[in-house]
C-alpha cells in the first residue's frame, strides 16, 4: 500500500518500512513527553529521534543520540532541507535514519527496560546540567561525566 506524506506544498511517497519508522517515532515521542511530565523534567524531545536530549526549545544544541541540531523545525517542516547549508538531509531523513538504527535495539531491550534505562540516564544528565548552570563549576567537572553517561547509553543501545 502506498503512503504519501504531505507537508505543505511538498510530498513524498513512503515505503511501508518508512511509514512504520515514523509511527514508532510518534509513539516514542508521546512516551517520552509523558515521562518528562511525570518526572517534571525540563528537557525537550528531539524532533528527529524523540529522545529528550535538549535543555530547552530551539536551543541549537546537537542531539547526543542522533546528531540533529535543535532548531525550530518540527512536524510541519519534515521535508525541508536542514537549515545548515552543509547538511542536505531533511528532518524526515534524520528520523528515518535514527529509526532504522533504533530498530536493531528493540530486539535487545523490551520497551519497558529500554525506556526506563534511557530516562534514568537522561534524568542524570539533566540534573548535572542544572548543577552546572547553578554553579561556577566547569565543563570537565559536571558536563563531561554526564556526556560520558550518554556515551555509555548509546554504546548499550548500539546507536
Ligand atoms: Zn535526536
Amino acid at each position: 500500500m502506498k503512503r504519501t506524506l504531505i507537508c505543505g506544498k511538498d510530498k513524498r511517497e513512503l515505503t511501508e518500512e518508512e511509514y512504520r519508522i515514523l509511527k514508532q517515532f510518534y509513539s516514542r515521542r508521546t512516551y517520552f513527553k509523558k515521562w518528562l511530565k511525570t518526572y517534571r523534567l525540563k528537557c525537550h524531545c528531539c524532533e528527529s529521534c524523540a529522545f529528550p536530549t535538549f535543555t530547552s526549545f530551539n536551543s541549537f544544541e546537537i542531539c547526543h543520540v542522533c546528531g540533529w541540531e535543535n532548531n525550530d523545525y518540527g512536524d510541519d517542516e519534515l521535508l525541508w532541507a536542514n537549515h545548515d547549508a552543509n547538511d542536505p538531509l531533511t528532518l524526515l531523513d534524520y528520523r528515518l535514519d535514527i529509526g532504522r538504527k533504533l530498530k536493531i535495539t528493540q530486539k535487545k531491550f523490551n520497551d519497558q527496560q529500554y525506556f526506563k534505562y534511557a530516562v534514568r540516564v537522561i534524568k542524570a544528565h539533566d540534573n548535572d546540567f542544572e548543577k552546572l548552570c547553578e554553579s561556577e563549576l566547569t565543563y570537565e567537572e559536571f558536563q563531561k561525566p554526564a556526556d560520558e553517561l550518554f556515551a555509555s547509553l548509546l554504546k548499550q543501545l548500539n546507536v
